[in-house]
């Protein structure tokens, strides 16, 4: 039987064998076989990798045999022999994993060299470059496979450098490389208690078993966890050839882009050092030279010229943006790798629309390319890249984007001062609908406490401004106006600075760049626009929301929080004044002032939504969250409504509920208290015979929340259709619309076949639907859930990724029933859940009509969406 295979040569291979030969052993194979320059080697294969550890960390059985042949053949190609005085061949051993972990394994060159055979390198060259090759093998190899401590070498480079009066590696002449050689196996030796092994062969074993140790190092470890890689790919061991870029100044190293991987401008990016081998270029020790310099300097600008065009072909090859390492020996370019290169969101879309027009992808290609994350970077300012500012503490990332301004911790100081032309920053322990008005003046939001689905994180984001949340490193001192991070006092009026993308807290001023809604952009949303099956909605409370959301290519709302209406300007003492209400009298009194402001912001939000369905959700919050809660607001609420304070105060007491989010709240205000479903009623329909007069196409959809029993439904829905009836006869015309409900209840979702008589539509609440389902409060979550997800008890916030499992199969349930009473029900989702790319795909599988997310998070969607359909 023949023995199993262990070794690929490069020509036997090719780009499709990632698993077996690790990203860059298969595009050295690729590269080799479209006769690209690339130094002869083979590879040794992840296959080789796990069965290294499975048989109790011993080489497999005929791999080493393997690896002679493959030396072997390296050798006649290079015409060099390895371990030989003369002509010796050198290679290195380099790892390679299926996914690019970059730094995080290890890899050696120069092997092959001991006392002997460097003399045979030196009289090839000159002695110098023999000894500089030499030293570093020994370094990287004690470092790498005996692990001694890498500095003890770089004491002693620095020793010779400060003796010799020069700050360059490349300075050290030929004398002293040779004596830091002697030194540097001296080293090894008191270190290890062995002799740096001078057995070429013995070298390349050790160094194959220490590339296939590193797999399992710690840095490569929680890089794997960190990116989702699984542990059990193996790595595969590259052998190649030596090629020199120390031989002199004919001689370079380099690393390059073939597009600049922040911009994604067409033309060659990156960085080269000459006379320097490996590591040097990224390692600092000396600053690299911008690419474009090669052209001007006569050693090299030839191989550049070379350079270029190689370039261009791997791009054509593959058909993407390729990140490439190369080296320059004695005027000739080598190529050593080549992959996939990393890039920002705003160089992904524009080298994503590039190649389509450049004819080198489709359309649907150029859609996939992008990732939704990279969208979220575009579409809100990011820290300077280059910013020098001191990281505090770090919160929950709850809103991207990032923001300076002035600590505040008043919501009304907030909304004057911001009036006064500062930005601020309203930092509060945690926010409730009373700090709205402060949120939307602020120019981002800090909190101690909550988590990614709290008051703060998603009002925060449907606003579209940055928020950290949950910065457990933060005490905010309301009494004396200060909050301390970490022992850093920080007075009310000091700047500070969030990333809302990282979580990241900042002392001071700290620059931000301002986001650029490209052309480019545009365009790629358009091609989405074409493939994607799902509608795409916004969730927006006010017309200016309608209006972004529109902008950002919004077809409706989805959702549209009537109570955030409340709490703007003066409206709030009016809300008061209906909660405090004895009789239905009075009650109907405030709201009759209410009305006129609701049906003026309707009216705006269905000019902004000409065309387009609007949904407008009745009142959902607990009564209690508007209500003044000191003593300073409840005097002058009493004195507004000229009544006693202690009246006040008692009503107060007696609306706080136990648990609020399953009290009343939802349609069992409306059921209750019918005259303000009624009101929402008249100021809707009020406003849509309004716009409607002035030709705009409207398209109301009234939505119940909170139903869990189909006569909770049919009750507000008769309230509903009674002012629609009233209100059209008055109008003589009448307006087309819709009532239905969310989906929000575990029993609605089950009974969503009842609830199908009385809805024409269902919305998936799916914040709610998975606080209930699995009975786990939105505003509690954050002291425990981050801890499920570190240790893998839940692979996801399931308030941020939709939990298929649970809360999808409730929607699957929805679905199926509601259809079965009704087949042409629309559906969609209106929780926070609307703007998550892996809960729209879930909301594309299971057959919903749209989903509705922020106005922020709308192109996100539109991406995701697409993506979902391809
Ligand atoms: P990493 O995965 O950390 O980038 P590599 O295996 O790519 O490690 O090696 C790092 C660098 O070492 C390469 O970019 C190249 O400059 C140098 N190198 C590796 N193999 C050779 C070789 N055969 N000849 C010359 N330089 C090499
Ligand atoms: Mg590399
Ligand atoms: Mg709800």
């Amino acid at each position: 039987m023949a023995a199993h295979r262990w070794v690929y040569l490069f020509r036997d291979g090719n780009a499709q064998q990632r698993d077996l030969l690790g990203g860059k052993g298969a595009n050295l194979a690729e590269m080799t076989n479209v006769g690209l320059p690339v130094p002869p080697g083979f590879t040794v294969t992840t296959e080789a990798c796990n069965a290294y550890f499975e048989d109790g960390a011993s080489l497999p059985e005929g791999l080493w045999e393997q690896v002679l042949d493959g030396l072997a053949d390296i050798e006649r190609q290079m015409g060099r022999t390895f371990g030989s005085p003369d002509r010796p061949l050198l290679v290195s051993v380099r790892s390679g994993a299926k996914f690019s972990m970059p730094g995080m394994m290890d890899t050696i060159l120069n092997l092959g060299l001991n006392d002997v055979t460097v003399r045979g390198l030196a009289a090839e060259a000159d002695e110098r470059f023999a000894y500089d090759c030499y030293r570093r093998l020994i370094q990287m190899f004690a470092k790498v496979v005996l692990d001694v401590n890498a500095d003890l070498f770089e004491d002693v480079i620095d020793e010779h450098k400060r003796a010799l009066g020069v700050r360059n590696d490349f300075e050290l002449p030929a004398h002293d490389l040779r004596r830091m050689v002697a030194e540097f196996q001296e080293i090894v030796r008191r270190e290890t208690g062995q002799d740096f092994p001078d057995d070429p062969h013995d070298q390349l074993r050790a160094a194959i078993i220490a590339v296939f140790e590193s797999w399992n190092n710690r840095r490569a470890i929680d890089y794997r966890n960190a990116n989702n890689i699984p542990h059990n790919l193996g790595t595969a061991v590259n052998v190649q050839a030596m090629v020199y870029g120390n031989m002199g100044p004919d001689c370079a190293t380099g690393v390059a882009f073939t597009r600049n991987p922040s911009t994604g401008e067409k033309r060659l990016f990156g960085e080269y050092l000459t006379n320097a081998q490996g590591e040097d270029v990224v390692a600092g020790v000396r600053t690299p030279q911008p690419i474009e310099q090669m052209a001007d300097d006569p050693h090299v600008g030839p191989a550049y010229q070379q350079l270029q065009e190689i370039a261009q072909r791997l791009e054509q090859h593959y058909r993407d943006m390729q990140d490439l390492e190369f080296t320059i020996q004695n005027g000739k370019l080598y190529m050593l790798q080549t992959r996939t290169g990393k890039r920002t969101g705003a160089a992904a879309v524009k080298i994503a629309v590039d190649m389509v027009k450049e004819g080198l992808i489709s359309k649907e290609e150029a859609v996939q390319r992008v990732l939704p994350s990279q969208l979220d970077q575009l579409l809100h300012p990011t820290i300077d890249p280059g910013h020098t500012g001191e990281v505090l503490a770090n919160g929950l990332p709850a809103s991207p984007g990032a923001a300076t301004g002035q600590v505040v911790f008043d919501a009304d100081e907030a909304k004057a001062l911001a009036e006064d032309g500062h930005d601020v920053i309203l930092v509060r322990l945690e926010t409730s609908p009373e700090d709205f008005h402060g949120m939307l003046a602020a120019r981002a939001v800090l909190t101690a406490r909550g988590g990614m689905t709290s008051h703060a994180a998603v009002v925060a984001r449907g606003m579209g401004k940055p928020a950290v949340v949950g910065c457990t490193a933060l005490q905010v001192d309301y009494d004396r106006q200060q909050i301390t991070i970490n022992g850093t006092v920080i007075p009310k009026g000091d700047y500070i600075t969030l990333d809302g993308s990282t979580g990241a807290v900042m002392l001071g001023k700290v620059p931000t760049i301002e986001p650029q809604v490209h052309g480019d952009l545009a365009t790629l949303l358009g091609w989405a626009d074409e493939i994607r099956k799902l509608g795409v909605r916004a969730n927006a409370d006010t017309p200016e929301d309608a209006a972004k959301a529109r902008e950002l290519g919004a077809q409706g709302i989805g959702l549209c929080r009537t109570e955030h209406m409340f709490f703007q300007g003066d409206r709030i003492w009016a809300v008061r004044e209906m909660i405090i209400a004895t009789t239905e009298e009075e009650r109907r009194a405030a709201l009759a002032k209410l009305e006129p402001m609701q049906r003026e912001d309707f009216a705006g939000i269905f000019r902004a939504m000409d065309g387009f369905p609007v949904t407008i959700r009745t009142l959902d919050p607990p009564l209690h969250e508007f209500l003044p809660h000191t003593d300073a607001e409840i005097e002058e609420l009493a004195r507004t409504m000229s009544i006693d304070p202690e009246i006040v105060k008692s009503k107060v007491v007696a609306l706080r509920e136990a648990n609020p989010m399953l009290g009343h709240r939802g349609c069992r205000l409306g059921i209750t208290a019918p005259e303000i479903t009624e009101m929402q009623a008249r100021a809707i329909f009020g406003a849509a015979l309004d716009v409607a007069a002035e030709g705009v196409d409207v398209r109301p959809e009234i939505m119940i929340p909170l139903v869990g029993d189909v006569e909770e439904l049919r009750l507000q829905r008769e309230v509903v259709d009674r002012v629609a009836r009233e209100m059209f006869a008055e109008a003589g015309r009448s307006i087309p619309y819709l009532v239905g409900t969310m989906i929000e209840l575990p029993r609605a979702a089950l009974l969503a076949d009842k609830i199908a008589e009385q809805a024409e539509f269902f919305s998936f609440g799916t914040n709610d639907l998975t606080q209930t389902t699995l009975g786990l409060s939105r505003d509690d979550s954050g002291r425990f859930l981050p801890y499920y997800v570190e240790h893998g008890i839940f692979k996801h916030d399931p308030f941020q990724v939709l939990d298929r499992e649970g809360v999808g199969e409730l929607i699957r349930i929805a679905v199926e029933r509601g259809r079965k009473t009704r087949p042409d029900i629309k559906l969609g989702i209106c929780g926070e859940h609307g703007g998550d790319p892996s809960s729209v795909e879930f909301c594309h599988q299971a057959g919903l009509d749209y989903v509705s997310a922020s106005p922020f998070r709308v192109p996100i969607a539109r991406l995701a969406a697409a993506q979902a359909a391809l």
